[in-house]
């Protein structure tokens, strides 16, 4: 159905004239409500529960919508449903997409985000416990099927963003189209698909699987999940009837989390869900999941962070996805409040002689905004921090992450080249770290992992960047310090490791390392480049029988 938003469009005027027709048989004094639709993602579930919320509450129509909510997946036809091209094209007025969102955009397509709905996102690779493997770089010849450029035409920044920061040469993947049926990971036809954690992993556990999953997060990308986006022209046109439809969608929002299970029922009774295993048992479960992806104590719903979506656009540059974007045009800002209205009031206020009246009303409005505003920005500062520290460390050793770590990694390397200074890099890891897991448990072992960050934060100096680089394996970012410098540092770290006892219940656990140190060449092409040699050089020193360093050939130092 074309949009009936557009002033222009034929079937406004169509809708108009039979209205004049027909106005006198009908008594509702009821103003005119524009009727809009919103093209869903996927097919109705508790997914989408704060939309089905503002329509049955009314709030839709309180904003002056007729709202028809559209399923998404695929049509009658059996044609997959795309929201983004039903917005563009005007076939739907507003649309529920993910992150990759961006991507159209930085192509000049005219959609903008309302608002971002899952604060963080709900895709993760799945696998079951049988196949015996829990992280990417661990896939090997295994069939897989993950959405990678190569077998699908969608594009998934996630997947592909993770399958690079694991390492993995893409090119030698077994990898096919996925099919986004769970099926095929039961029957092993495939042994790693991507899903959504809200429903995927409760499936294959109704099926009597042990699900295992892999969240592109502990590879350091962090995305939105669902958001909420019309077309550029719509808020050109008419900002305050966008800004209408979105503030009652999430009130929408809000009534859903706080009536999970009322809204699981009305979805049950009013909207067709896919099959019967979305029953209602496992739209509760649904909810659970997306409160937990919502943050909804933490964040304020449906709220836009620039400094996330930066660093989103970063990962989509990085990966070559995209040459540049605009986030300005991208994101929604709600229109300025009028101020006529205001002006008019106060001149008629000066000539009536109740100015005093009005200064007194209004010094106590601002009090009171004022106080609000106090409040408002000290609750947001302290999401943002939160967040920044979820982005951003390491949530067992407080040490800077991977997805910091590459930042980092990019920003030191323009540095040094721009200012001809020398750049070294130390990756270090564990050596038969799966015996201390073996031996004192997973617990210990992680005390390890903690207490190693502890004791080699203080050997570095404090323009350097410490970050753990994967699971027992750390990395230590040297700005200014030449190749000889480093291996004194490595040294260090080699020794104090060494030396040091970790307690535990089953006896004190000492543990050695193995480090490569490698330094930026000019000829590198890549950042990446210095670190494929660092990890080659502790490749050697593993080779060479573990705990060692090890650095250029000029340089090669053993125990
Ligand atoms: P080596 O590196 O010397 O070749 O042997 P390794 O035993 O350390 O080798 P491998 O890389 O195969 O095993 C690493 C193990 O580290 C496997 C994994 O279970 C464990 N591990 C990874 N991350 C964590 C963690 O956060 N906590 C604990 N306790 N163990 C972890
Ligand atoms: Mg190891
Ligand atoms: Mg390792």
């Amino acid at each position: 159905m074309p949009s009936l938003l557009g002033h222009r469009s034929p079937l406004r005027w169509l809708l108009l004239s039979a209205l004049l027709i027909t106005a006198p048989l009908s008594a509702a004094n009821e103003p005119e409500l524009e009727r809009v639709t919103l093209q869903l993602a996927w097919y109705h579930q508790f997914q989408f529960a704060g939309y089905y919320a503002a329509k049955q509450r009314g709030y839709f129509r309180e904003a002056g919508f007729e709202v028809e909510i559209r399923h998404g997946g695929h049509d009658v036809y059996g044609r997959p449903i795309d929201p983004v091209e039903d917005v563009v094209f005007g076939r739907a007025d507003f649309g529920v997409s993910r992150s990759d969102l961006l991507l159209y955009h930085s192509q000049g397509l005219p959609v903008v985000v309302l608002a971002n709905i899952m604060q963080r996102s709900p895709l993760v690779f799945l696998t079951l416990e049988e196949h015996g493997f829990t992280r990417l770089e661990e896939v090997g010849e295994r069939p897989i099927s993950v959405t990678l450029p190569d077998v699908d035409a969608r594009l998934s920044a996630e997947t592909l963003a993770s399958f690079h920061r694991a390492g993995l040469d893409l090119e030698r993947l077994n990898n096919r189209a996925p099919s986004w049926a769970l099926d095929d990971l039961l029957d092993g036809t495939t042994q790693l698909m991507p899903g959504y954690l809200t429903d995927a992993p409760y499936f294959l556990e109704a099926f009597g699987a042990e699900p295992v999953t892999i969240t592109p997060e502990s590879y350091g990308i962090d995305f939105y999940g669902d958001l909420l986006f019309t077309r550029a022209a719509l808020i050109e046109e008419r900002p305050e009837r966008v800004e209408a439809f979105q503030d009652a969608a999430l009130r929408g929002w809000a009534y859903a989390l706080d009536n999970i299970e009322e809204v699981a029922e009305l979805i049950t009774q009013h909207y067709p869900t896919r099959n019967a295993l979305y029953d209602i048992h496992f739209l509760r479960h649904e909810a659970e999941k997306l409160r937990g992806l919502m943050q909804p104590e933490l964040i304020e719903i449906g709220y836009i962070n620039p400094i996330r979506w930066e660093s989103i656009a970063e990962v989509y540059v990085e990966l070559g996805m995209i040459e540049h974007y605009d986030l300005e045009g991208f994101l929604y800002r709600p229109p300025a409040p009028a101020s006529t209205d205001f002006k008019r009031l106060v001149r008629w206020a000066l000539g009536g002689g109740i100015l005093l009246l009005l200064v007194i009303g209004l010094a106590s409005y601002l009090l009171m905004i004022n106080r609000q505003l106090r409040h408002e920005v000290a609750r947001r500062q302290t999401a943002e921090d939160s967040l920044r520290e979820l982005a951003e460390k390491d949530g067992l050793t407080g040490v800077d992450n991977r997805r910091l770590f590459e930042e980092r990694l990019q920003q030191c390397v323009a540095h040094a080249r721009r200012h001809h200074q020398p750049l070294t890099l130390i990756l270090f890891d564990v050596d038969h770290f799966k015996q201390v897991n073996d031996c004192h448990g997973h617990l210990a072992g992680d005390q390890v992992l903690v207490e190693i960050a502890q004791i080699t934060r203080p050997l570095l100096r404090t323009d350097d960047h410490f970050a753990r680089y994967g699971g027992e394996e750390f990395a230590v970012l040297l700005p200014g310090t030449d190749h000889a410098e480093a291996l004194q540092v490595a040294k260090r770290i080699w020794q104090v490791n060494r030396d040091h006892r970790v307690t535990s219940n089953t006896g004190p656990i000492c543990y050695s390392l193995s480090l490569g140190v490698a330094s930026l060449d000019e000829r590198d092409q890549d950042p990446h480049d210095l670190v494929r040699r660092a990890d080659e050089r502790l490749y050697q020193a593993k080779h060479q029988g573990r705990d060692r360093y090890f650095g250029a050939a000029g340089y090669a130092t053993s125990t």
